[in-house]
């Protein structure tokens, strides 16, 4: 979408099995976590480049709480 002039763009993207696959996966499992009300491993404190989702997040405090202070996690 051009933010200009509210043009938009198609692009054709060719289906991929294995990647559907693995995003309803994804969705499933967070859907666990939402239904169970249990914290998901925290994949945003696990480089620079996506912490700073954790800014932002509503979870932020529980899950520094909830999850273990391994070294992987910042
Ligand atoms: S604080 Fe929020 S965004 Fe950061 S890792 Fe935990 S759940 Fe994910």
């Amino acid at each position: 979408m051009d933010k200009r002039n509210l043009k938009s763009k198609i692009f054709t993207i060719p289906y991929d099995k294995d990647q559907a696959e693995s995003i309803i996966n994804r969705f499933r499992m967070l859907n666990g976590h939402l239904k169970d009300e249990t914290i998901p491993v925290p994949e945003a404190r696990s480089t620079r480049g996506t912490i700073w989702m954790c800014r932002l997040c509503e979870y932020r405090d529980r899950c520094y709480s909830e999850t273990s202070k391994d070294t992987k996690w910042m």
